[in-house]
């Protein structure tokens, strides 16, 4: 070694700190797992078939026709027409497509660009847990602060505490984040849950962040009530969707933000360096997709509907206690009738003792102990390999040796 050892080491963790609790996400690390022992993966939710033949041409003769270069940075007009058109018809909700429809890189975009141009630094924003892993990971970056009221299982299904929502609301919130339908549980908030919500949102002047992206996606004839419907909601909410999940097009990474114009100009400011544009070849055909393809989306419900029995009657048989979702890709499973408490140590051995991969559900919460003994599995996959995955599942013995 030389004496010259004055010159400064470099930081063992370039990372800034706000960012490091978020450092490896459990997914990388089951879908390494599941590569690794042969598994199958229903741990990751995409589907493994495509979407609606016609809308991948119009994609593959956009790209033919030119459509390559730089896009407006709002998104282009026939997307922005089709969104509007979209929203008028299911939801009555009236944008204008020039100043409140706006074209993001996916929801997820759509969501940090939401946060970082409406959030202060010191501000709170409130959020269901479990929640959509970005959430938690934007406000950070923010430099705001989360407060997280848990959904519990009440009659079948995850719902809040209204006091507990209402104690979450305090001086310096700004806003609140919801999913519905909501992954990971596949709740769809009805309206009496969503009155609650917006009526806390006018008393306490809070902006909504709407995480719609499964808004088709729902079953047994429940309904999703977008909360921008709700009297005086419009005005406050950024309502959010993409094409990935109504489409099972998760690639395409198109999604879209319909919002009253000067929260929309907010968000652009930031979202314009963020990735200033969209793809254009996906916009375009996204607009067709809106509107050609709602009828191919109905099949895709309804047999996503029949997956959701097929994987149910599987789990339940193989001895979990299953959690019926109203909609998204997923449903809950309580593993303590087969022996366990730890998702998370369940999931880690899941593929060795059976060769199936699913995801700890208390890897969403802030407070993990409220979604220890729960495991999600995906069921937005093809019926043979739901039918292996069930197979798989039911050699599992129930565990004598309950760990604490
Ligand atoms: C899949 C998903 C997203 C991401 O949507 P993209 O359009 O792929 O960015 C956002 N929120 C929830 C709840 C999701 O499940």
């Amino acid at each position: 070694m030389s004496d010259f050892t004055a010159s400064p080491q470099p930081q063992a963790d370039p990372l800034i700190a706000r960012m490091r609790e978020f450092g490896t996400t459990v997914f990388a690390e089951m879908t390494a797992l599941a590569v690794r022992t042969g598994s199958i993966n229903l741990g990751q939710g995409f589907p493994d078939t495509d979407g609606p033949a016609a809308m991948l041409e119009a994609a593959v003769a956009a790209i033919r026709s030119g459509a390559n270069q730089y896009p407006p940075g709002h998104g282009v007009p026939v997307l922005r027409e089709a969104v509007a058109e979209h929203r008028e018809k299911h939801y009555g909700l009236v944008y204008d497509p020039d100043h409140e429809v706006y074209v993001t890189v996916g929801a997820t975009e759509a969501i940090s660009a939401t946060l970082l141009a409406l959030v202060e630094r010191g501000d709170e924003v409130v959020l269901f847990e479990p929640y959509y892993d970005s959430y938690a990971a934007v406000i950070t970056l923010a430099g705001a602060v989360r407060r997280a009221v848990p959904l519990r299982l009440t009659d079948g299904r995850f719902t809040f505490d209204p006091d507990e929502l209402r104690a979450a609301i305090g001086p310096r919130t700004r806003a609140i984040i919801v999913n519905s339908p909501h992954n990971p549980t596949g709740t769809i908030f009805n309206r009496d849950e969503l009155s609650l919500i917006a009526d806390l949102c006018l008393r306490h002047d809070l902006i909504a962040v709407t995480d719609e992206v499964y808004e088709h996606l729902t079953f047994d004839g429940v309904e999703h009530i977008p909360l921008a419907t709700l009297p005086g909601m419009r005005d406050r909410t950024v309502m959010i969707s993409s094409a990935g999940k109504t489409f099972s097009v998760t690639g395409w990474k198109t999604g879209w933000i319909c919002a009253p114009a000067p929260l929309v100009a907010a968000v652009r400011t930031v979202k314009q360096f963020l990735t200033f544009t969209m793809g254009a070849p996906w916009q375009l055909a996204a607009a067709y997709g809106l509107r050609h393809e709602l009828a191919w989306v109905t099949t895709l419900r309804d047999s996503l509907a029949a997956k959701r029995d097929r994987l149910i009657t599987g789990l339940t048989q193989a001895g979990f206690e299953v959690v019926r979702p109203s909609g998204t890709y997923f449903v809950q499973t309580d593993i303590r009738p087969l022996g366990f408490t730890d998702g998370l140590d369940l999931a880690r051995t899941l593929p060795s003792l059976a060769g199936v991969v699913a995801i700890p559900t208390q890897v969403f919460y802030d407070n993990p102990a409220y979604g220890k003994h729960y495991v999600r599995f995906a069921f937005c996959k093809k019926d043979e390999v739901i039918d292996e995955a069930v197979r798989r599942l039911a050699g599992l013995e129930k565990r004598t040796d309950t760990r604490p």
